[in-house]
């Protein structure tokens, strides 16, 4: 049996295929998560001295693949043993083999989550182009999510593509029709924006970001105008808990505004995998 077709007959293989890759795109997007937002300010950087017409001070390459990881206390390089997903964060005890510097436990939970959720999809579609859109999408909100907790920022970069992705993959209808695409998109858009300038005339307060209006409408384009109820309703249950949570249990200052991207991509993750299911159970008790 050629080994590609072991994927299509055998379930259990895709989802363990699927889990590893998981395993490999969640280390990468944890340098996503890191480099992306230092990226962007960078260019902002040089973009305001160009306009202003200060001098550009000249900085060594970064990007996504360069410079190469290297631990933030001592600036030991990170070999391609110790950059093993997970395995390597347990070999090492969570600390850099240098200088003993904890390293957070944050990068093999992502690495984690995103073979979860990529296992997840595989048992879910099956092998399908369904599971190919739904693995980008799946990982485009893991890294939208860890770029918001951190720095209140949506990247254009991410949400933009995806929302084109969407409609792309519904040209033939592989979660929605294309023309519940498009309309999603533009309702995910405008909803949000008509919350936030209702919100800001009511009460002078921004309290959300352009960044989620694209994040909603990117949504809508993948799963259509139909979902759109169901994942701002959990959206805003789970940002509920979650703040509540957060105020009771740490003691947070509710005037702290907590980023409201992590939750529109919980809703979303939730709407790809039981949308109709949940739409239907609702519409069926109205
Ligand atoms: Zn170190």
């Amino acid at each position: 049996m050629a080994p590609i077709s072991i994927l299509f007959e055998s379930p259990s293989m895709l989802v363990i295929t699927a889990a590893v890759l998981g395993l490999c795109v969640g280390s990468f997007l944890n340098v996503v998560i890191h480099r992306l937002p230092k990226m962007m300010e960078m260019q902002w950087h040089t973009d305001s001295s160009e306009i202003l017409g200060t001098p550009i001070t000249a900085s060594e390459p970064y990007n996504l693949a360069w410079p190469r990881s290297q631990c933030p206390s001592c600036a030991r390089p990170i070999t391609a043993l110790e950059n093993i997903p997970v395995v390597s964060y347990l070999y090492l005890r969570g600390k850099c083999a240098g200088c003993s510097t904890a390293i957070s436990v944050r990068y093999p939970i992502v690495e984690l989550i995103t073979a979860l959720l990529s296992a997840y999809a595989a048992w879910h579609f099956g092998w399908s182009l369904a599971l190919a859109g739904a693995l980008i999408f799946c990982w485009s909100m893991i890294a939208l999510t860890g770029i918001d907790i951190d720095t209140f920022y949506l990247p254009d970069s991410i949400t933009l593509p995806i929302l084109w992705l969407g409609l792309i993959f519904n040209l033939n209808q592989t979660y929605a029709p294309l023309q519940d695409a498009v309309v999603g998109a533009v309702i995910g858009y405008l909803t949000l924006w008509s919350i936030f300038w209702l919100f800001k005339w009511a009460t002078g307060k921004e309290g959300m970001g352009y960044g989620d209006f694209k994040l909603l409408a990117a949504i809508g384009a993948w799963l259509g105008w139909q979902q759109l109820p169901l994942t701002i309703l959990l959206s805003s249950i789970a940002g509920a808990i979650v703040g509540v949570t957060l105020i009771v249990v740490t003691g947070r200052d509710r005037h702290v505004p907590l980023p409201f991207g992590p939750f529109l991509a919980i809703g979303g993750l939730v709407a790809l995998f039981y949308g109709n299911t949940l739409t239907q159970l609702y519409l069926g008790r109205l």
